[in-house]
């Protein structure tokens, strides 16, 4: 028997509105605890929620580029649980009439594009923060928890796949498109390792062929794009053993172990919670007529699609494509130096090998890097004309992701700056020539091979900064 995978991903996403979701908080994830807090996030009696009309957009947005319809009239539901860093023990969330719904992605998995539903978009406000204190932060052996609200009423996006995904990789695929699609519309840093963009992945097997479904299990605490991949993979082959042994996959949660490399159970179905959703009394429905949802259709800004196909019709390669097309940071600087004149192989060449290397390394974000548009430019300027060698870029490149200055100093200061100048190396090769009269006297003979040794005398002499090219260039016309 062969079986298919079939995945469905659900995904939270924090708005980086200035306010929250249903109050005037500010929402700030630098702040002490419990400083951006009011009656309404934290659940006091009486206190009243309003909806936050720009928290709406940004959701209609989402719902947009993700191309789902979006509802004239939707409504809010209480969504009844209890958790400690719940204040109200009900989140605010939609239910049966969620904001956009019947949308899709395309996404692409080396070459071969899905086209992905997305069953709905809807808006909720995020919990607070609980810390374990003790014990390496885990609430079993804790000797009490702390409670933040800061986050509590931060305005949350849930997004809801059709269990479309055939595989992790494609899995994988889907959430890195969605976070470029959700980063190049502005409206969330989107950080997995962070929690700002988070996802539930649902995994089930069937016997291939069959149009029914198996049972599903849903996986959680995956915080990259490698965990998702990982958990994913480790999961299908766990229903899959189960399955070939004749025996049921229960529906239930499962954790991933990240250090393991294994899921194990939480709850399953049979405990489930029950919500009992009901529309929230303290809301009024959200109306949204043409006008409005017209007016954010019409700024919605170049999607990662859009510019992919842009960037590959001027000749990028795929890889270069989608980094500088799904990160808005990597987007601009690539624009902006290609625009200064630089070609645009070379810096997509350098966005995704060497800077991103280096970024990893220093576990710093591009933003926070020196890396500007105008300094790659201007590095590659100082290659094209020959001042810097390939590998001394890649030194200057280092000084440039440190903030240590722009390419032009942090080559003179660490005395990389290449001759080439022939006025300047003419001299020096007439030295070389005056020491090695049996290599001159070969090289008037014809022989080739001893251009090589000659060159490498001039390196020598001038401590590895001759422009190689310029010296043969002087050579030649010396033994012609
Ligand atoms: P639940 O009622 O458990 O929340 P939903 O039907 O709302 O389940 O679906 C939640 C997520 O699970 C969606 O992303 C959906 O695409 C996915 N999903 C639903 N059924 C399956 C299945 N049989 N296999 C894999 N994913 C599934
Ligand atoms: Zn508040
Ligand atoms: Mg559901």
């Amino acid at each position: 028997m062969t079986w298919e995978t079939v995945i469905g991903i659900e995904t939270h996403v924090e708005l980086t509105t200035a306010s929250k979701m249903f109050c005037g908080c500010p929402v700030d994830f630098g702040a002490p605890p419990n400083t951006n807090v009011c009656p309404v996030c934290l659940g006091l009696p009486g206190a009243l929620p309003v909806v936050n009309g720009r928290a709406v957009e940004y959701a209609m947005t989402i719902g947009l580029a993700l191309n789902c319809s979006i509802a004239p009239h939707s409504v809010f539901a209480r969504k009844n649980y209890f958790y400690p860093d719940m204040p109200k023990n009900y989140q605010i969330s939609q239910y049966d009439e969620p904001l956009c719904v019947a949308g899709h992605l395309d996404v692409d998995t080396d070459g071969e594009v899905a086209r992905i539903g997305i069953t709905r978009v809807h808006m909720e406000e995020d919990t607070g923060k609980s810390t374990h204190v003790g014990d390496g932060g885990r609430i079993q052996a804790a000797s009490h928890s702390l409670l933040d609200f800061n986050r509590a009423g931060v305005p949350l996006m849930e997004i809801v796949s059709e269990p479309d995904l055939r595989s992790p990789e494609q899995a994988r695929a889907f959430v890195a498109e969605l976070r470029g699609v959700i980063l190049r519309l502005g409206v969330s840093d989107a950080k997995l390792e962070e929690g700002s963009m988070r996802f539930d992945a649902n995994v089930s097997l069937r016997p291939s062929g069959s149009t029914e479904f198996g049972t599903k299990v849903e996986v959680k605490n995956m915080n990259s794009l490698r965990s998702l991949q990982r958990a994913l993979e480790h999961e299908v082959e766990r229903q899959q053993a189960l399955l070939d042994a004749g025996e049921p996959v229960v529906q239930e949660t499962r954790h991933w172990n990240e250090d393991a490399g294994t899921t194990s159970g939480m709850r399953s179905k049979e405990e489930a919670f029950d919500y009992r959703y009901f529309p929230e009394p303290d809301l009024v429905p959200v109306e949204v007529d043409d006008a409005w949802r017209e007016r954010v259709a019409g700024a919605l800004p170049e999607l990662p699609a859009q510019a992919r196909a842009r960037y590959a019709s001027a000749g990028l390669d795929p890889v270069a494509a989608d980094l500088v097309s799904r990160d808005p940071a990597a987007g601009t600087i690539f624009e902006e130096a290609t625009a200064a004149g630089a070609d645009a192989q070379t810096v997509a060449n350098w966005l995704t090998g060497e800077v991103t290397a280096l970024l990893r390394r220093q576990d710093l974000s591009l933003e926070q890097s020196g890396v500007t548009g105008a300094g790659l430019a201007e590095l590659a300027e100082m290659v094209d004309d020959g001042r810097l060698s390939a590998s001394a870029a890649k030194e200057v490149l280092a000084g440039v992701v440190a903030g240590e200055g722009n390419p032009e100093s942090i080559a003179a200061e660490r005395d990389l700056i290449q001759v080439s100048d022939v006025s300047a190396l003419e001299p020096v090769v007439e030295e070389v020539l005056a020491a090695n009269p049996d290599a001159v006297a070969k090289l008037h003979e014809g022989d080739g091979k001893v251009i090589g040794f000659l060159i490498g005398q001039v390196m020598r002499a001038t401590g590895g900064k001759a422009d190689p090219a310029a010296v043969t260039a002087i050579l030649r016309g010396k033994s012609a």
